[in-house]
């Protein structure tokens, strides 16, 4: 939708389908990040967009066992918003959807799932639609897959995905939230497990972070034991736990974390999820999606309004996103190392010494707040004016960014391997 936007404001004829008849989805993540909100203050939109109901959230907590320490502060961020917007995806979309339709050359179509991609000569020229008046095919000069984590037009354009393994599912549910619980994001470790609580408002969205494959044995043990956990976990919830009846209100996601080996190929594009799919880890799958339909329209509107082959772009939009991408799986991947420990006991945790003096540390703070707020080099609306900085400023902070990110890991490992359970 972000693309579909941005092409369409640059004059681009662009169509997206959408194989639902509307946005009304499932949770599936309603972070907007304070990158993402300054990508809407360089494109004029963000104070109609504030105006959607939200609730801010401006630091990230965590609790393990019974310490409880700070793990971001978006208010340190050089953003205009310092906070993560949380807001239903759905709203999210409606809003970009309604802004791109006063665009004429926008064209977007619901209920029209692509099937197949369509050749000639070797080249992706169009893809085969599923409607509900029957099959359509759609030609055009670039098939742009942003179509998620189980992407078809991937498949169908046989383009190779590499796995990077995840020890981790999350269960997902919701309990109401009562007006003395803690307002910012929480994540709270004990007992083998990691429970996120988001707020949203009138009640919590909640996850529970458990060893991959593991949901059929813990159905076996029953909801009561479920619930439980979830009380043992987070005590101030109570009695509340009983809002989760049965099963059908426990959502799995199955993570991934994945990417394509190639991008593209002649005449397709992939971005988002269909081009790597993201660890929940840090909540960044959104803003790297956004980030990359930001990359893709700064290097293809031009060339799409040219009426240019832009295959020889394709490698371009690849090469500006994949570093980013890798580091963040990376990062992912890295914080994954430390569910093992977590879930190697089901005893009470007691953080050790020297994790306390970490945590208290803020060591890792610039890190996350750099991931989970804007992401490892934000992209910008290309012609948005926006503070400019000199290459100096900019060397030190990537410079001062690596050395940041081997020290917290270094630090991060030791200090988790110290975790200690009685
Ligand atoms: C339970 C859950 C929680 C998450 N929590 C967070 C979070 O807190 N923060 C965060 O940043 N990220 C989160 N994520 C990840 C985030 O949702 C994704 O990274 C992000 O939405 C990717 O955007 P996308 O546009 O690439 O794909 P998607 O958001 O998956 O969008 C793909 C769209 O394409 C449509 N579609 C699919 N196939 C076709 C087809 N063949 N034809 C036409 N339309 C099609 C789908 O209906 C969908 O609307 C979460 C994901 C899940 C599942």
């Amino acid at each position: 939708m972000m693309l579909g936007y941005l092409l369409a404001r640059s004059g681009v004829a662009v169509t997206v389908l959408e194989k639902h008849r509307d946005f009304f989805r499932d949770f599936r993540g309603d972070t907007v990040h304070p990158s993402t909100l300054e990508l809407l203050y360089e494109l004029g939109l963000l104070e109609e967009f504030l105006k959607l109901r939200h609730e801010k959230v401006t630091s990230l907590s965590a609790t393990v066992g019974d310490f409880e320490f700070e793990q971001a502060n978006f208010e340190r961020l050089h953003t205009h918003c310092r906070f993560v917007a949380i807001m239903p995806q759905w709203d999210f979309l409606n809003f970009l959807s309604e802004q791109a339709k006063q665009y004429p050359t926008f064209d977007l179509r619901l209920e029209h799932e692509a099937t197949d991609v369509l050749y000639e000569n070797e080249r992706i020229t169009g893809v085969s639609v599923r409607t509900p008046s029957g099959t359509e095919h759609i030609r055009a000069d670039l098939v742009v897959a942003c179509d998620g984590r189980h992407s078809a037009m991937r498949a169908a354009a046989h383009l190779q995905v590499h796995e990077l393994g995840v020890p981790i599912d999350v269960l997902w549910f919701r309990i109401s939230r009562a007006s003395q619980d803690p307002e910012q994001v929480l994540g709270r470790i004990n007992f083998g497990k990691l429970l996120i609580l988001i707020n949203r408002g009138d009640y919590f969205q909640a996850g529970l972070v458990v060893q991959k494959n593991s949901f059929d044995q813990i159905k076996r043990k029953g909801i009561e034991a479920f619930r439980h956990d979830v009380a043992r976990i987070a005590p101030f919830l109570g009695e509340r736990v009983a809002e989760i009846k049965s099963w059908d209100d426990v959502k799995l996601l199955s993570v991934q974390i994945n990417r394509l080996k190639r991008w593209h190929r002649p005449g397709l594009l992939c971005i988002g999820d269909a081009a790597h799919a993201m660890s929940p880890v840090f909540g960044v799958g959104i803003n790297l999606a956004v980030q990359d339909a930001v990359a893709a329209a700064n290097i293809l509107a031009r060339p799409l309004l040219r009426k240019e082959n832009t295959d020889r772009y394709l490698e371009r939009v690849q090469r500006r996103r994949e570093l980013r991408t890798r580091i963040t799986q990376g990062l992912q991947v890295l914080a994954h190392g430390a569910f093992r420990y977590i879930f190697r006991s089901e005893g009470p945790l007691r953080p050790s010494r020297l994790f306390k003096l970490v945590a208290r540390a803020h060591i890792a703070q610039p890190i996350v707040l750099r991931v989970v707020g804007v992401g490892i080099v934000p992209e910008h609306v290309a012609g948005a004016e926006r503070e400019s900085r000199s290459l100096g400023s900019t060397l030190a902070r990537t410079v001062g960014m690596a050395a940041g990110i081997a020290a917290a890991a270094t630090v991060f490992w030791l200090g988790v391997r110290r975790l200690r359970n009685d």
